[in-house]
């Protein structure tokens, strides 16, 4: 038994089981020489001669290792029966291979055997041959598995044929042990089914820790490892050098998760020891937790210079430059310190609460501050302090101040800061206020100003030596208020106003007695109803084409408000704005990949379970990104997933969410259990009833009209973009080529599948691309005719400059055998040239909906004799017509100048224009 790694398939280097000889009837170990005379060792059964030949030949007990899948490679030659003189009556050109599995090595009955497979030669040798030793050496190889025991023994039953059997090779496929991305994984042996993944979390080497999440790999049934999953690094104070973990060396450090290799401490910090996950500060120098790892340490700043200060009144403006040493960072902010010098000299004290300094005292980033409301003729100490993010931590550096000395001037006097409202009546308010904070000076009079609430531009104003008055004659606005404003006069002038205080007349003043007749106006102004505009005014504009707003409108296709529309990534500055906008971030650890279910053009297609938590248990799709993507490849991959995360629909493939902050990058989307649509009736050829059929195309409509209602334009719709699930609701997907179509005329004939999809496009698209609804109205016609023909390719074989000529010529798709003509008219109806002519995707599913539910209006089928009458127009198409006739042939078989082919049933057929 030969265990091979899927690295070094060296399952040539083969040396031949032993078969136990008890039970070999006659088979007969024989020496031989091969082509190079080199001796093999076979085992031959010859008896043709004879009837009722069963011979059977076992192998030892080979153990499996706890390999669930084997491989067997046989070589062996086998005699052509016609080749051998009247023998031929009961000569056989096969033999059976069987199994049988058990855990001990014991006897067994042939009966107990189960059979693999019935083995024929590609090449069986003639007397020629023997004569000329030419040896027609067979290769086959079988699978065997799910296996579930020990071991197993093989054997080989021959019922009357000529065979040599010269090496039978039996092998297991593993993923090699593997260290990637400082992660090893264990020499892994697949799962017993075909496509399945083993999913095999690693393990992170020597001094390194998994990044976020444990690394993982999937093992497949090929014996390749596929989609990696997180990984380790290299834990602090190590490096990555040649796959492994080094640690740091003296002077180095290394603190962050993310950087990869040691750093050189940063100046004025050391490392004395190797494998620092820091550095320290030296003498005098410090750090802060907030500092980055790779900033030098620092120290306080110097004192600020150049302060100067401008008196105005009992204000001070007070102005510096930056200190000469800033400390090596740049959060330095400043503070003051005020001090009033007390009279007669007698010492300093410190302001008081009701200096304003603007913006603020302490914390300024600027270097200027407003220093307010200080007294009158009175001496001021400022102090001028630089501080910075270590300041706090350098508590034995000296502090450096820069100090300023201040005298302010007389000034008027501060706002009265508090009126208050006493009697009132219904035009009269009884007022009083408190002094000024600080009056510096006798206060002369009062000055009291008032107006209507909302007119301040018109006011009157009454003077008063009391610090109260009562104000006569108010004029009110529609509510009786008032406003007043209240200042102080000394011999230094006028202090400002106070804010305003606005007081009601009366209480019992309402709006009615003092602006009775605006307020009813106001009341009985009609309210707009706007109910008949409404639809109009929400006419969402689609996004793609105007034509096509125009058509949505005048087609009746009025939207609604509420109705969303497709709103273009490319309208995102940054893509991945869109992506996050649209799509859910999934966090990865809440996805199993369990198996491969197909490849897309971005990487594997995968399956397996989705666990959100508090949410049930689904299967999803999982498309990855392949590993060394550029960043253009990444926005192009996400850009479906901002297509499609925008949709919701039944019959559109639902988005799950994105996986973008770990890597792989993927999307995740329900899971469709049949797959695509095309390959889907390919399997199922003929299996479905037509209602079914129409059923299914009746949902793809209903996808399809939602798409076009929301403004989104299709242009690959084909059966292969069409996913089914377990009930056979078709959805629609494949949001990606759109855009590569909108961007590039040249990528039109790059993108997957290597064109523009001709064969479903409509030709106005082809000739100048004009995509629309209408456009995919005529695809749609395509994908019912690819639906009720089962996966046949639409015009077969013919190439795309034929399908192209052909369709401008008129040329349409024949109806598909047993089509009910109903929905070979529609289909012909999606084919119109004209395409104002072609239904709407509404028109579509009403139409369906129609003969789903009075099915008799199926049973008129398509005339089969007519299936290949061509127009008038079209009696030129002879030269391809050979295509036409594809996909009524069962079987072609070329031999030698003769070519037969294998109709269906009850097919008339027309050839001409064969070519040699
Ligand atoms: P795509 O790249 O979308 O064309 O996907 C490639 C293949 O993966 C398809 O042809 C399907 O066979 C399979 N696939 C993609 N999405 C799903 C899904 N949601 N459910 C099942 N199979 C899918």
């Amino acid at each position: 038994l030969y265990n091979t790694v899927s690295c070094c398939l060296h399952i040539d280097v083969s040396v031949l089981q032993s078969f136990s000889n008890n039970a070999t009837h006659n088979w007969e170990e024989i020496g031989e020489v091969d082509e190079d005379y080199a001796p093999i060792h076979t085992y031959q059964v010859c008896r043709v001669m004879e009837q009722n030949q069963n011979n059977w030949l076992h192998t030892n007990w080979i153990l499996t290792e706890g390999a669930q899948r084997v491989f067997i490679e046989l070589k062996f030659t086998l005699r052509d029966c016609n080749s051998l003189p009247g023998g031929v009556g009961t000569c056989k050109e096969t033999f059976n291979m069987y199994y049988y599995e058990t855990d001990g090595d014991r006897a067994l009955k042939e009966s107990r055997y189960i059979k693999i497979d019935t083995i024929a030669a590609d090449e069986s040798f003639t007397e020629l041959d023997l004569g000329d030793r030419v040896m027609k050496l067979n290769t086959e190889v079988r699978d065997l598995g799910p296996l579930t025991h020990k071991g197993v023994y093989l054997a080989f039953q021959d019922l009357g044929a000529c065979i040599a059997l010269v090496s039978v090779r039996v092998f297991y496929k593993r993923c090699p042990f593997l260290v990637k991305s400082l992660a090893e994984f264990p020499d892994t042996i697949p799962g017993s089914e075909a496509s399945q993944l083993v999913e095999v979390v690693g393990h992170c080497v020597n001094n390194s820790l998994p990044l976020y999440e444990p690394p993982r790999m999937h093992c497949s049934t090929e014996g390749e490892w596929l989609v990696p999953i997180g990984k380790c690094v290299c834990q602090p104070g190590f490096e990555e050098i040649n796959g492994s973990c080094q640690v740091c060396k003296v002077g180095f450090y290394r603190s962050l998760l993310e950087s990869l290799a040691c750093s050189k401490c940063p100046p004025h910090s050391v490392a004395r020891q190797t494998g620092a996950t820091a550095c320290s500060c030296e003498d005098g120098y410090y750090k802060i937790d907030s500092d980055p790892p790779n900033m030098a340490c620092t120290r306080p700043p110097s004192a600020p210079r150049n302060a100067i200060s401008n008196v105005n009144e009992t204000s001070v403006f007070l102005e510096w430059s930056v200190p000469m040493e800033m400390g090596g960072r740049k959060d330095v902010r400043y503070n003051i310190l005020c001090r009033q010098v007390l009279p007669d000299g007698r010492g300093l004290e410190e302001c008081g609460p009701n200096v304003r300094f603007l913006p603020r005292r302490v914390g300024l980033s600027n270097t200027s501050v407003m220093v307010a409301d200080l007294q009158s003729h009175t001496n001021y100490s400022f102090l001028l302090e630089a501080v910075n993010g270590v300041s706090e931590l350098a508590k034995d550096h000296a502090k450096q101040y820069v100090s300023l000395n201040v005298t302010t001037n007389q000034a008027a006097p501060s706002p009265v800061s508090v009126v208050r409202k006493g009697h009132t009546d219904k035009s009269n308010i009884a007022l009083s206020w408190a002094e000024p904070d600080r009056p510096n000076g006798i206060i002369l009079e009062y000055e009291i100003k008032y107006f209507e609430k909302e007119q301040d531009s018109s006011y009157t104003i009454i003077k008063s030596k009391e610090t109260e008055m009562v104000v006569e004659g108010l004029k009110c606005d529609i509510f009786g208020y008032v406003a007043f404003q209240v200042r102080a006069r000394t011999s230094a002038g006028y202090g400002a106003f106070s804010r305003r205080f606005e007081f009601q007349t009366s209480p019992y003043f309402t709006a009615f007695t003092c602006a009775q007749k605006q307020y009813c106006d106001m009341a009985f102004i009609p309210m707009c109803l706007c109910v008949p505009s409404l639809r109009r005014c929400g006419y969402s504009k689609a996004k793609q084409d105007p034509e096509e707003e125009k058509m949505h409108f005048h087609n009746g296709h009025i939207k609604f408000p509420g109705v969303r529309t497709y709103i273009d990534p490319l309208t995102y500055e940054d893509p991945n704005q869109a992506v996050h906008e649209f799509a859910q971030e999934i966090d990865v650890s809440f996805i199993s990949i369990e198996r491969i279910i197909g490849a897309g053009e971005f990487g594997e297609v995968c399956s397996g379970p989705l666990r959100l938590p508090g949410k049930r248990e689904i299967q999803v799709a999982i498309k990855t990104l392949k590993a060394g993507y550029t960043e253009q490849q990444r926005r192009d991959f996400l850009w479906e997933a901002s297509i499609m995360g925008q949709f919701n629909h039944p019959n559109i493939i639902r988005l799950e969410g994105v996986v973008t902050k770990s890597k792989p990058v993927m999307i995740i989307t329900e899971y469709m259990e049949n797959g695509s649509l095309d390959t889907f009736l390919k399997k199922n050829d003929g299996q479905f009833t037509v209602i079914q059929l129409v059923g299914m195309l009746r949902g793809i409509a209903s996808g399809m009209r939602y798409l076009s209602d929301m403004g989104y334009v299709h242009r690959d719709l084909a059966a292969r973009n069409i996913l089914v699930n377990s009930n056979l609701v078709c959805k629609v997907s494949d949001f990606g080529l759109s855009r590569v179509l909108e961007d590039d005329p040249e990528a039109a004939y790059t993108t997957r599948g290597g064109k523009i999809p001709i064969r479903w496009t409509a030709p106005e698209a082809i000739a100048y691309r004009k995509f629309t609804s209408a456009s995919d109205v005529w695809s749609y016609g395509i994908v019912m005719w690819e639906v009720m023909s089962y996966g046949e390719r639409p015009y077969w074989e013919m190439s795309n400059q034929d399908v192209i000529k052909a369709v401008e010529e008129s040329y349409r798709l024949p109806g598909p055998m047993d089509c009910p003509e109903a929905l070979y008219h529609l289909m012909m109806d999606c084919w119109q040239r004209e395409r104002s002519n072609r239904p709407k995707f509404d028109e579509i599913v009403c139409l369906l909906d129609k003969l789903i539910r009075n099915p008799s209006s199926l049973k008129k089928l398509v005339n089969s004799s007519h299936r290949y009458e061509f127009t008038p127009q079209n009696n030129n198409v002879s030269k391809t017509s050979q295509s036409y006739v594809k996909s009524f042939i069962l079987k072609k078989i070329y031999f030698e100048n003769l070519l037969i082919l294998m109709l269906k049933p009850n097919t008339n057929i027309y050839v001409f224009g064969f070519k040699q």
